[in-house]
């Protein structure tokens, strides 16, 4: 490891150093760089703030989706923190405008990619909101705003790490890119997908890192999949005098959610390296993430969250019909889900159902240098131990792992959510900042090294 070699005056050889010379900078870079770049990110942490306080002032609500303006604003702000770096926005339709910033190193190397999503929640100015919704109030080391913690706050600390990136490029090899999407909470192409088909090597790239909303103590190196389905029973109407004449239609779909119900069963097939993780993190991130999510995690989950049908208690209905949002640890491929479901469902008379929204559990080898670059650089920032497990919501992160592209999301802690007086902790936010710039610094002079 690079960052770990003392900066030794030893007698070398001339052949060995002109190998050293000639090796990419990781394998020469000595701790004093390693230790001036740590000195410069913390000291510039608190900037993270103002950055955040600006992109939270420009309004982006998902519905509908219009993050052009926000996206401007970034690359306003992007060119003053990183003048050396490339800045481009891409409109993929009338309202989703993508940004992309990229910065080289010294020479050749693989590539880092930070992402985010510019896109939140509806603002919803008529929820009991006690601050102004966009108005970035600072009180008591807590940030307000809506999308502060999901995830302005995420892209301000992936900024930052990206401008202290760009500062320092003569001391690192490869490629730093920035990339902010919109199209997330739709969970649509237009954003990070778009990117991913079209921004030239990031496709390639060797780590990627999200800073989604989360926790500083936990950084998430998969995320479960999901299969929502609606299931319509048809059965014959009568009256509830007479159910002999009749096929009742609740009767057909209490039957088939039964059926779906028992899929929690379903024992996964996951790696070993999945299950000793998320049993590793239990303790910490149970305690910030609540009691079970252990178990949730590694098993398969059915919530059935909406159901209608019938008129009135006297009459036998015709039909009903009910959706059910299934997700998937991994180890349980959507295929093999769409084959339990096919098989507890299709012989049950007057039942028909169909798939609304399918993802496939992904997830990072958690072995690898990107999370071990996150989780070494947490533990060295926070000095406390740090969990890596998998999340149990989707993210953009999805479309990344899909790519096979090993991917983490370390964000904030969020804090009403999507509600009123949405907050993130100004620590954390400061915190990640800095994790996020020394992680990457370390990945791209410890993975591009000879
Ligand atoms: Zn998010």
């Amino acid at each position: 490891m690079g960052r770990d070699m003392p900066a030794r005056a030893n007698i070398a050889s001339v052949a060995r150093l002109a190998s050293l010379r000639a090796a990419p900078q990781g394998s020469g870079m000595n701790a004093s760089v390693r230790a001036a770049f740590a000195t410069a990110a913390a000291r510039r942490a608190p900037e993270v703030v103002a950055l955040t306080q600006r992109l939270t002032a420009i309004a982006s609500p998902n519905p509908p989706g219009d993050v052009r303006a926000a996206a401007q604003e970034a690359a306003a702000m992007l060119r003053a923190l990183a003048p050396a770096a490339e800045v481009s926005l891409h409109a993929t339709d009338p309202q989703v405008t993508n940004l992309v910033a990229r910065i080289k190193g010294a020479g050749p190397g693989r590539l880092l990619a930070y992402n985010g999503h510019l896109d939140t929640y509806p603002v919803n100015e008529a929820l009991p909101w006690t601050v102004p919704p966009l108005g970035g109030l600072l009180r008591d080391g807590r940030l307000y705003g809506r999308g502060v913690a999901d995830m302005k706050g995420g892209i301000a600390a992936s900024m930052l790490a990206f401008a202290l990136l760009a500062e320092y490029r003569a001391t690192w090899h490869g490629e730093a890119l920035l990339t902010l999407a919109g199209d997330e909470e739709s969970m649509g192409p237009l954003g990070t997908k778009w990117l991913l088909d079209n921004v030239p090597g990031l496709a390639q790239a060797a780590g990627v890192i999200i800073g989604d909303a989360g926790s500083p103590r936990v950084l998430r190196f998969g995320e479960k999949g999901f299969v929502w389905i609606e299931i319509e029973a048809a059965g014959r109407a009568s009256h509830g005098a007479h159910v002999h004449l009749g096929d009742n239609a609740i009767d057909r779909l209490r039957a088939a959610l039964d059926a779906v119900a028992a899929l929690r069963a379903m024992a996964p097939e996951a790696p070993p390296s999945v299950t000793a993780a998320i049993a590793a993190a239990r303790g910490i991130s149970e305690s910030l993430s609540g009691a079970g999510e252990a178990a949730v995690l590694g098993s398969v989950t059915v919530n059935i969250g909406r159901i209608e049908g019938g008129a009135s208690p006297n009459l036998v209905p015709a039909s009903a019909r009910a959706a059910c949002d299934i997700r998937l640890p991994v180890g349980v491929p959507s295929a093999r889900l769409l084959g339990a479901l096919h098989q507890a469902l299709d012989a049950l008379p007057g039942i028909t159902w169909r798939v609304l929204r399918c993802f496939e559990p992904n997830h990072t080898d958690p072995a690898l240098p990107i999370i071990r670059h996150v989780h070494q650089v947490a533990e060295e920032v926070l000095r406390e131990p740090v969990a890596v497990n998998m999340r149990v919501g989707g993210s953009d992160a999805r479309w990344f792992r899909m790519a096979g592209l090993p991917t983490v999301v370390y964000g904030p802690t969020p804090h009403n959510m999507g509600g009123a007086d949405e907050w993130v902790s100004v620590a954390e936010l400061e915190a990640i900042a800095q994790i996020h710039a020394l992680a990457g610094f370390d990945f791209l002079s410890v993975e591009n090294a000879a």
